[in-house]
């Protein structure tokens, strides 16, 4: 979706994709607008080409034919496409409420500058036939006012359908950066979480990164079972949450594998925090099913490291992995970090 730099084009082709999507009876989801914007755009000679043959053959865009389309041609959203995308859509929404909110508050002004026209002509005029075609003209322009206050009208529900399609990116970008079994963020948020903070670090600041993985997981998903395995990968993040305050950012970056970065904290409250998530987690008795049946408990191991001024990322994830496999290999459910002295 090349969105065009004039802002007009790109908000003409945006009205062309909505208004065939609203005659097709196509929830104007942001995948399902991509794939229209681009049609109506016509670079993309393959979406073009396929669209016009399903039209000519009056096939249904039904939900899957939408799902299949947007699929064939993009594949998944990546998360910087989409970022892309709402932003460029975010400006033409400002943009366009801007210019159409001037013409639909516009066609009142006339209305009323009209209504006073008409007033006056009629007070002032003696001439009969002055005054057949002041009416007349007034009739003419009332014409207009009409016409005006129907594209206000147009204008005002495209203003609506654009806000509920802003909201639907916001929704689709905060999900491209969620993990979506337990509802923190997922990988691609972490990257860019530490990406920023080691962009950004200063002398003085004290980050620290927490690596947790749950210890035997497999051999406690083999004997309770997968879904129950999602259960706990959901309590374990929710008890992480409880332990943590509000800016601390906790991903789930991979499988059973929990990274949590800790801005304004030194390594030994660092190392606290880990520990007491130790606890909490193992000290949990997990039970299944309705009648409660106990099904004991998991652990976790946990490295620790604080991020320093100079380290690269490699070493950095490195270092902390280094010491997530140190608690494994000493028996898990344990927390091993740098001494904090030399830190
Ligand atoms: P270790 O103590 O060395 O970490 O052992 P482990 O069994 O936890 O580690 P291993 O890497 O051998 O296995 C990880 C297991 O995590 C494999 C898989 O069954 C489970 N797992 C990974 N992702 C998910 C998931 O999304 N849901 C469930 N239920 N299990 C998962
Ligand atoms: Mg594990
Ligand atoms: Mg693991």
């Amino acid at each position: 979706m090349a969105v065009n730099p004039d802002i007009t084009i790109s908000a003409s082709h945006l009205d062309a994709a909505l208004a065939e999507m609203k005659a097709l009876n196509i929830p104007t989801s942001p995948a399902n607008i991509r794939v229209w914007y681009d049609f109506c755009e016509g670079e993309n000679r393959d979406i073009v080409v396929a669209i016009t043959e399903l039209k000519s053959n009056k096939i249904p865009f039904d939900a899957d034919l939408c799902y299949e389309l947007y699929h064939r041609f993009y594949g998944e959203l990546p998360a910087e496409r989409l970022e892309q995308f709402k932003i460029a859509l975010a400006e033409m929404v400002a943009e366009l409420g801007i210019q159409l909110g001037d013409i639909a508050d516009g066609s009142t002004d006339c209305t009323d500058a009209l209504a006073a026209a008409e007033q006056a002509l009629a007070d002032g005029c003696e001439l009969e036939a002055l005054k057949t075609i002041t009416a007349q003209l007034v009739a003419e322009s009332r014409k207009v006012i009409e016409h005006n206050q129907q594209m206000g009208d147009i204008v005002k529900s495209m203003q609506t359908q654009m806000s509920s399609l802003q909201v639907n990116l916001e929704k689709a970008s905060t999900e491209a950066l969620t993990d979506k079994l337990t509802g923190v963020s997922n990988r691609r948020a972490y990257d860019r979480k530490l990406d920023s903070i080691l962009a950004n670090r200063k002398e003085g600041d004290e980050v620290c990164l927490l690596m947790m993985d749950i210890d035997h997981f497999k051999k406690f998903n083999d004997t309770h079972g997968h879904l129950m395995g999602d259960k706990v990968l959901r309590f374990v993040a929710q008890m992480i949450l409880k332990v943590i305050k509000g800016d601390d950012f906790l991903a789930r970056t991979g499988g059973e594998e929990f990274q949590l970065v800790l801005e304004n904290c030194g390594l030994e409250d660092g190392i606290k925090i880990a520990e007491k998530i130790r606890e909490v987690i193992g000290a949990s008795k997990l039970t299944k099913g309705k009648d409660r049946t106990p099904v004991g408990s998991v652990t976790l191991s946990i490295g620790v490291a604080q991020i320093g001024l100079e380290e690269r990322r490699n070493d950095l994830i490195n270092r902390v992995d280094g010491y997530l496999y140190d608690a494994k290999s000493q028996g898990r459910n344990r927390v091993v970090s740098e001494e904090a002295a030399t830190a």
